[in-house]
């Protein structure tokens, strides 16, 4: 078995040895996330000399809450650290463009790691392990590519060959679980207070702003489910799968709400407990899209 700790494999992110990339490379705009617009490739105005924010401790009532949100998973130190060996763009101001054009590809090499990971630890995947070990060995690897090989990845392709062991993966684990069928389904604002969705296949479902105190999230595949705004507090994701961090930034949730044990509590959440929701029940809400 390979390793699978996140940590060990850098997929914690460590601002102290990145260049700052999300601050630099991607863009923003004005809006309730950011208080500014910013280009991508434009420093941010709050971007300190030493790469550290100047408000970190204030981004929400300043204006920010959006960069609380993000977390690279680790893609910001490698490419600094690893593919630009160390030399940031300032020191190095050519190197920049291809460091910025670099770093959201190492992003989504770095989620597909947290996946992989994830599904190598899931016992009912057993069975396709070795594909899933082969995959992790070859995603590693092509994030120690060179800069230039990692700006030609086609990195939509590689994530399309590994959903599929992705995919198989979900269905192992969730196997006799009625938990219903919501891929993609247009949850946004909908009612679930309470909702048994244990084992849920609710892949890309907009859950946006819905109301999911005290739900049953437990073996529920919420890989690329937008949660933003979606009230956690009260719910059970333990064992939920391929719940990333920012996600659960993006969401509300109390001291109540149980997560994975990769996930740590958002420090902007509460840290008091809502009152507990009625019988579970399951829910009908919501069309699908997809
Ligand atoms: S406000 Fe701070 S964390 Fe957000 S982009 Fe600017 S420097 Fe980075």
């Amino acid at each position: 078995m390979p390793r699978t700790n996140p940590r060990e494999l850098g997929l914690l992110a460590d601002c102290e040895s990145c260049f700052g990339l999300c601050c630099v490379a991607l863009p923003f705009s004005a809006s309730a996330d950011f208080a500014a617009d910013k280009d991508a490739g434009q420093p941010c105005r709050n971007l300190r000399d030493d790469f550290r924010c100047a408000i970190h401790a204030e981004l929400r009532p300043r204006g920010f809450p959006g960069c609380t949100v993000f977390d690279c998973l680790g893609a910001g130190q490698k490419v600094s650290q690893i593919t630009f060996e160390g030399r940031s763009w300032r020191e190095a101001p050519g190197s920049a463009r291809q460091m910025y054009a670099v770093f959201p590809v190492m992003r989504q090499l770095h989620e597909l790691l947290w996946y992989l990971t994830e599904a190598l630890e899931i016992e009912a995947a057993r069975p396709i392990r070795p594909a899933l070990a082969d995959a992790l060995d070859r995603t590693e690897r092509l994030t120690r590519e060179s800069a230039d090989a990692l700006e030609k990845l086609d990195v939509a392709a590689w994530r399309a060959e590994v959903n599929e062991l992705l995919l198989r993966t979900s269905e192992l684990a969730r196997a006799g679980l009625r938990g219903g069928e919501r891929r993609g389904a247009d949850l946004i604002g909908a009612r679930l207070r309470g909702a048994d969705l244990r084992g849920a296949n609710l892949r890309g479902a907009y859950l946006i702003g819905a109301d999911l105190r005290g739900a049953d999230l437990r073996q529920a595949d919420l890989i690329g489910a937008d949660l933003r705004g979606a009230d956690l507090s009260g719910a059970d994701l333990t064992g939920s799968i391929f719940l990333t961090q920012p996600q659960v930034n993006a969401a509300k949730g109390d001291r109540a709400t149980r997560l994975p044990a990769a996930l740590t509590r958002p420090a902007h959440w509460p840290d008091t407990a809502a009152r507990p929701a009625g019988p579970r029940r399951r829910s009908s809400a919501g069309r699908n899209r997809r």
